[in-house]
């Protein structure tokens, strides 16, 4: 009897430390069939020198000698639980990396979203600060220079009463109204700061104030003001100051002639 309770506690003591987890892992009717089998197997152990009448229990069992059996039936029932633990956590861990694809996958969306957001934006101030030229079709007549014994400030397209002139980028326009020898003349500052001047239009369809996008018509080709035949005379004034030579500056925003 000095040996077989001490067997008894070494199980109790690391049964102690299992309960825990059998209790939270959820598994009660595992744990249960683990007992029933513990019994069964050393009942049929102890069966013939068990005396009539008296109880089974697992520490009777014990003290009547079953403890290998019962250990035996202790282990399968530890693998039982063990397995069952084990395919407990590899649910747990598919689950936690369903959560964890989904979450990226989440994720992933979120970012092409973002990025095509991105693009967009990208793509619509690239519409909004393209630069465009304010009529097509024209004839090169007249270039930057000394004319008639005072300076040319612009460049002279000719093209035929009635062509569309077009704002060059997205501004505002800042003047419409007659200029001299300029004739009907169009101001219109741009985004970046440079101001255009259309001079000789034969209708003006803009208005102080009005915002335009690159491409909008303003006003229409004519021959009006100190004019020699029907052409848009161009000015550039960078930042609004004096007027800069028309050509290379267009060659610099991508705008050929
Ligand atoms: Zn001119």
């Amino acid at each position: 009897m000095s040996s077989t309770p001490y067997a008894g506690r070494h199980r109790l003591a690391r049964g102690g430390a299992r309960r825990p987890a059998i209790l939270t892992s959820g598994f009660l009717l595992p744990a249960a069939a683990a007992a029933a089998l513990v019994l069964t197997t050393t009942g049929a152990t102890v069966a013939p020198s068990r005396p009539p009448g008296v109880a089974l229990t697992g520490n009777r069992a014990a003290s009547l000698g079953g403890s290998v059996d019962r250990q035996a039936a202790e282990t399968r029932a530890d693998d039982e639980q063990a397995s069952q633990r084990r395919s407990q956590a590899q649910l747990e861990a598919a689950a936690m990396l369903g959560r964890q694809q989904e979450k990226e996958r989440i994720a992933r969306d979120m970012a092409r979203a973002a990025l095509a957001d991105e693009l967009a934006r990208a793509k619509a101030l690239a519409r909004a600060h393209a630069w465009l030229m304010p009529v097509h079709g024209f004839t090169f007549t007249s270039a930057f220079k000394m004319r008639w014994g005072r300076m040319h400030t612009g460049n002279d397209l000719a093209c035929p009463t009635g062509t569309p002139i077009s704002a060059m980028s997205t501004g505002e326009v800042i003047f419409t109204g007659w200029m001299g020898g300029g004739g009907n003349t169009t101001k219109i500052r741009y985004w970046d700061g440079t101001v255009s001047f259309y001079e000789h239009q034969s209708r003006i369809s803009a208005t102080v104030g009005q915002k335009v996008a690159p491409g909008d018509i303003v006003g229409y080709v004519g021959n009006t003001g100190h004019s020699f035949g029907s052409h848009l005379h161009l000015e550039i004034h960078p930042g609004g100051g004096g007027p800069v030579d028309p050509h290379p500056w267009m060659t610099k925003h991508d705008l050929r002639y």
